[in-house]
């Protein structure tokens, strides 16, 4: 039973002043990518963000931007140094799409990112939020964003109670979102609004007593913030194993590129097998067992069971595409997170 309350008339009126002159005050302004609003800059940090937490953002932005100073540099990079640049961050579909991003920006725009939501929203990997974000930042523009921490804000602010996982509900809440924006100051209600989801209206304990809009939000009222937003779809977490064969040669150690679609696509890593029994018929030397990784993904939980084999001699040649790569030039090459963390546990990679 829906029982959204017809409160974004009331609302309208207080939520984006409340939202603006709190974030001026309380919100967050030292990030680095806040202190420009070149596309380039502010495209690269809500790419970053999507999905991964700010602390961990810090970390890659200035090294990113460093190695790409900007789009033309991204554009006409490879994509392995991309995907090296990226390593660590995590669902690597991101910098898949920002390189091709990139590409069609310097093709297609003569390298300079299109000014509207719209027109953002056409090139790869920018959905609607994403390019309103951009559009809000850098021009100015009027278009809601409505990414997971501004759903939660929002639907406890309306009290609305919908399904989410069903297309007309989501698109009735971006019809919500777009009536609460602001004539102007676009720059502060977009980032307050990030800013109250990340900070304050937290997915679970929100801190509805620190809140510029507690005054006017159903689901304090209610006092079941928690239970916003509704989403019936929830992800199926399945479990997967595998075994890798960690070959290693005179300060080498041998790389296969993965597949070019699915889960580390267009990364390096050590090849792969279902079974120990699938390892050992591929490679029946002797093996040293390290102890197993256990990954998570958004979709399943990975058990990975290094197995080491220290060669000497000739060089050898495995079974299967690949190369023999030295440790310390394992910087320049995109791997895994686990995979990375396992060959510096070696020696610094
Ligand atoms: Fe979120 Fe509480 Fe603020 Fe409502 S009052 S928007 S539930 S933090």
């Amino acid at each position: 039973m829906s029982r959204r309350l017809p409160c974004t008339a009331a609302l309208r009126p207080h939520f984006a002043p409340a939202v603006i002159a709190w974030q001026r005050t309380h919100g967050r302004h030292d990030l680095p990518w806040q202190r420009s609003r070149e596309p380039y800059h502010v495209w690269l940090s809500e790419i970053m963000l999507q999905q991964t937490q700010v602390s961990t953002v810090l970390a890659y932005y200035e090294r990113f931007l460093q190695r790409f100073p900007d789009v033309r540099a991204l554009a006409r990079a490879g994509s392995d140094e991309v995907m090296a640049a990226w390593s660590g961050l995590g669902y690597y579909s991101r910098a898949r799409n920002l390189h091709r991003c990139a590409q069609v920006v310097v093709d297609e725009h003569g390298g300079q990112f299109p000014r509207t939501a719209q027109a953002l929203a056409e090139l790869p990997g920018i959905g609607r939020s994403t390019a309103a974000a951009i559009a809000a930042f850098c021009f100015g523009e009027r278009a809601a964003i409505l990414d997971g921490n501004v759903k939660r804000v929002l639907t406890r602010v309306l009290g609305f109670d919908e399904d989410l996982a069903q297309a007309r509900h989501e698109r009735a809440l971006w019809e919500e979102a777009t009536s609460l924006l602001p004539e102007q100051d676009m720059t502060a209600y977009t980032q307050g609004l990030m800013d109250l989801g990340a900070t304050v209206c937290t997915a679970r304990s929100p801190r509805c007593s620190h809140c510029p809009v507690q005054a006017w939000c159903a689901a304090r009222a209610e006092g079941r913030p928690e239970a916003y937003p509704v989403h019936t779809r929830k992800l199926r977490r399945s479990r997967r194993e595998h075994w890798w064969l960690w070959l290693e040669h005179e300060g080498r150690v041998w790389l296969q590129p993965r597949p070019a679609h699915g889960v580390w696509a267009g990364l390096h890593s050590l090849p792969e097998y279902d079974s120990e029994a699938a390892l050992q018929a591929d490679w029946p030397g002797p093996l040293i067992p390290w102890p197993s990784i256990s990954h998570a993904l958004t979709h399943f939980d990975w058990l990975l069971h290094p197995r080491q084999c220290v060669l000497h001699g000739p060089e050898p040649r495995p079974p299967g595409p690949g190369q023999w790569v030295a440790y310390e030039a394992l910087a320049d090459w995109g791997l895994p997170a686990p995979l990375r963390k396992l060959l510096a546990s070696r020696g610094p990679v």
